[in-house]
């Protein structure tokens, strides 16, 4: 019994042993010097936010990316893996309001009780290279690369419409509003409020971040598809139509515009004809009032039949202002849109437009086309603008339905099997109705019609992109404040850099009043100016906390400098990263700002990669009876609990076998226990042969075995085979900790020829070595433990990867399916270098094939060596 007790797994008395040893060993973790003569793989999880208790999200990100470190250890790379905290936001600043604590403290009490988490799993971080974003030595560098971009003037300062947070009461980026909620708050509406804010000029990189997208093939191609939408280019034509009358300025008298009134003009709404003689007359009249809109459909112009304004384009206070009922209308159509945008539905609004009872002239031919202001028209989209086309516009059709508008067609399908109903919104025709454009393609008239506006001065060729300047001011205290002055002299004067970091002040009374609380500390405010000494101001808005993870992965290969935010020669060793895992919530935000970042820091000559990650990984998400862990749902699986269970082994273990990583993963307390009931049975089969293993040497013969030895090298061979190559890029890990129980449950199945000696000492010591380095990613204590057991020294982290030997793993007999006329008819066995007619004979001579073709002829037989048979029969 006491011998028994003696081999019993117990994770709580391995675990801790080793996490005790690997304390005292920094060298274990620690990424190399360039010099060290081995390939780099730099390997990356994103980094948390110290909410100050690990998720199982996090526990299966890290223990894909731990895995994945170890194995490049133990293949021979200098690996980079570290870890750090995304340490600003908003939660401490709640935390500070319930509990009384600075933010500071509770943040770092958080990263302290969350690092001890992190050690207790033993997953395998370069704890020197730590990056703690609250600290000033890390956002000082925010602010010295906001000082660069603004010399750069890619930050700016405007008055705009910015999305507000009650709840975070605070502003947000575009990218921070998702379906019309706070990305923090997912059922606050996010208001629309006209503030003075920072921005960074991310659309000057538009072009290159859509380019980039198709280098990165080792990104997700959702997620590529997701930042192509989100940049949302087009091309398209700018073109001017015309007021179709004149403004006089001195009197506010309105008279009629040149050539506007043609003779035969229909009609008031109707769409009237003028020639295009006037129209280029107008085009040179600077008295004329423009009104531009953007097309991606320019061919279809001559189709317009009216004109549309967002109700706040400027002209449409002109026409309001002396027409009280249509302001009233106008002022309905601003509350609506604002609505709908709180709600997130913009696209779903009701489409509703009001007639001015004014006209446009469309420059090409001079049509009059009754000018309306639409509620669905967006002022910041585009130009505020645009031409109705109703035959070839599904939206535009919609409205001009309802509102009884001219539909005219001037493009005709060449596909004469296409349907002859309108709207045809396909570009697969030829221009009709449009004058001296008749008969061309729809591609030849964009170009000769953007031409023809280009040379005539009412019009251009036009790239418009979806992506807007990333609004950066947060009128929050904890973050990075902005290292600006406001000098009444001077206007916006930089803080120099030898007076970096402009540090937050530690006291202060976090209250939920609006503005910054850094204007309501006098000694944080009140500074003199850097240009001209007198009194000056200090921006109190804090920079968006998604300036903080921009770049921190740069900073873990040179987390210590205090005199450059890096050394570019270290960085351009370690970059790009490898292999970046993090969650698919981050295409977007995180994923665009970073590489926007990646390049202004190329500009500024401080690295040379353009794109910050080589491969990303998006791992799915870890649920619970289906649905997401939540407090509220109270499905929410503690990882200290799993830990304390089963150990840290069985519970990365288990993360990383119960679904394809890329999957959701449904958390099943009853799967950790079958993994830690495994690892039980890998620790008894270890143990039970360790003095074997510690008395064999390789020199001895490994000849004079028996079938199993055999059996069980084809297995392990075939078995390192398989993990091996899903490290190199498939990272099925669930089939590969599968592939290992199978290896185990072979292992045991010959425990009586084992116990026999029928398996030569040699041959038991490679078997049981090469389990333990095939643990090793995924179970490192385990590993680490047995690893010293079966009297290797050093650790098992810097042993080579076992070598799959090709000879070895072949199988003697192969398994070949047999098709009668495409159906699986039954399995034959072959030897494994059989040719293709003795797979032939083999598969006709099958039992069921004969039956099912005795008095038939086969007509034809196919055979694929290795892989199938079909036969054709008749
Ligand atoms: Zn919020
Ligand atoms: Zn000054």
């Amino acid at each position: 019994m006491a011998e028994e007790n003696e081999q019993r797994y117990d994770p709580a008395a391995i675990e801790p042993k080793w996490q005790r040893r690997w304390a005292a060993d920094p060298a274990i973790y620690a990424a190399e010097a360039a010099d060290c003569g081995k390939p780099k793989y730099y390997v990356l999880e994103m980094l948390p936010y110290p909410s100050g208790q690990l998720h199982m999200g996090h526990v299966r990100n890290y223990s894909i990316g731990d895995a994945l470190a170890r194995h490049q250890w133990m293949r021979g790379y200098n690996v980079l893996h570290p870890m750090g905290w995304d340490a600003f936001g908003l939660p401490a600043e709640n935390a500070a309001l319930k509990n009384n604590t600075p933010p500071r403290k509770w943040t770092l009490a958080n990263i302290a009780a969350m690092k001890r988490q992190m050690e207790r799993l033993g997953l395998g971080y370069d704890w020197a290279t730590e990056v703690t974003t609250c600290l000033p030595e890390y956002y000082r560098w925010n602010q010295w690369f906001f000082l660069r971009m603004y010399e750069k003037d890619l930050v700016y300062r405007k008055k705009s419409k910015v999305n507000w947070c009650p709840e975070c009461a605070t502003v947000l980026a575009n990218e921070q509003v998702i379906d019309g909620c706070c990305w923090r708050h997912e059922t606050t509406l996010v208001e629309q409020r006209d503030l003075v804010q920072w921005f960074f000029r991310i659309t000057a990189y538009a072009q290159e971040l859509l380019d980039g997208l198709e280098k990165l093939d080792g990104w997700p191609e959702k997620v590529r598809t997701m930042q192509r939408n989100w940049i949302g280019r087009s091309e398209g034509t700018e073109v001017d139509f015309f007021l179709a009358e004149k403004i006089d300025e001195g009197t506010g008298n309105r008279e009629q515009g040149i050539g506007t009134r043609p003779k035969g003009s229909s009609s008031e709404s109707g769409v009237g004809e003028a020639g295009p003689s006037t129209a280029l007359r107008s085009a040179q009249d600077d008295r004329v009032v423009r009104i531009r809109v953007f097309t991606t459909r320019v061919d279809t112009i001559f189709g317009a039949t009216s004109v549309q304004l967002a109700p706040q384009h400027a002209l449409v206070a002109e026409f309001t202002a002396a027409n009280a009922e249509l302001m009233d209308q106008v002022d309905a159509m601003i509350d609506q849109q604002k609505r709908a945008r709180e709600a997130g539905d913009l696209g779903a609004i009701e489409k509703h437009g009001v007639a001015t009872g004014r006209f446009a002239v469309n420059p090409y031919n001079g049509q009059r086309l009754p000018i309306w202001i639409a509620n669905y028209i967006l002022a910041d989209y585009g130009t505020g603008a645009i031409m109705s086309v109703p035959a070839h516009d599904e939206r535009d059709f919609e409205f001009a339905t309802k509102y009884g508008l001219p539909i005219l067609q001037v493009i005709k399908p060449t596909d004469p099997d296409v349907s002859k109903d309108l709207p045809f919104c396909s570009e697969e025709g030829v221009l009709v109705n449009s004058s001296e454009y008749d008969g061309l393609s729809c591609d030849d008239a964009q170009r000769q019609m953007q031409e023809a506006a280009v040379s005539g001065g009412f019009g251009e060729a036009k790239v418009t992109f979806r992506l807007k300047d990333w609004g950066v001011s947060r009128q929050r205290y904890w973050g990075t404040p902005i290292p600006m002055i406001h000098c009444e002299k001077d206007g916006l004067v930089q803080v120099p850099d030898d007076q970096l970091p402009v540090v937050l002040p530690a006291q202060i009374e976090i209250t939920q009043q609006g503005g910054s609380p850094l204007s309501r500390v006098p000694d944080f405010v009140n500074v003199s100016c850097p240009k001209c000494g007198g009194a000056a101001k200090r921006e109190t808005d804090t920079m968006d906390t998604f300036v903080d993870s921009s770049w921190y992965f740069y900073r873990y290969t040179d987390a210590k400098n205090d005199n450059a935010p890096f050394d570019p020669q270290t960085a351009r060793y370690w970059f790009p990263i490898d292999q970046y895992i993090g969650g698919v919530e981050h295409a977007i935000l995180h994923l665009i700002y970073s590489r926007f970042w990646t390049k202004v820091m190329r500009d500024l000559g401080l690295i040379a990669n353009d794109e910050p990650a080589r491969r990303l990984f998006t791992q799915g998400m870890v649920i619970k009876d289906g649905a997401k862990m939540s407090k509220s749902k109270g499905n929410v699986i503690s990882p200290d609990e799993m830990v304390g269970r089963y150990g840290a082994d069985a519970t990365r273990m288990y993360a990383l076998f119960a679904a394809p990583p890329d999957r959701d993963l449904d958390w099943q307390e009853d799967g950790v226990a079958g993994v830690s009931r495994f690892l039980a049975r890998v620790w008894r089969l270890a143990t039970k042969y360790a003095a074997v293993v510690r008395t064999a040497n390789e020199s001895q013969s490994k000849t004079q075995n028996g079938g199993a030895a055999l059996r069980l090298l084809r297995k392990l061979h075939q078995t390192i085979a398989k993990i091996t190559l899903d490290f190199e890029g498939r990272w099925h890990f669930n089939t590969c900790v599968a592939a290992i129980m199978e290896l185990v449950n072979d292992l045991q199945a010959a425990d009586a020829q084992l116990a026999a000696g029928e398996v030569s000492a040699p041959v038991v010591r490679e078997l049981l070595r090469s389990l333990v380095l095939l643990l090793a990613p995924f179970a490192p204590y385990l590993a680490a433990e047995l690893w010293e057991e079966l009297g290797e020294e050093g650790s098992v982290l810097r042993a080579p990867w076992p070598q799959s030997d090709p000879e070895l793993a072949k199988e003697d007999e192969l398994e070949i399916p047999v098709q009668i006329n495409g159906k699986l008819v039954e399995v034959v066995r072959v030897a494994a270098d059989a040719d293709a007619k003795a797979i032939e004979a083999a598969a006709l001579a099958g039992e069921k094939v004969q039956a099912r073709t005795a008095g038939k002829t086969v007509v034809k037989v196919i055979v694929v060596p290795g892989k199938l048979v079909n036969l054709v029969v008749k």
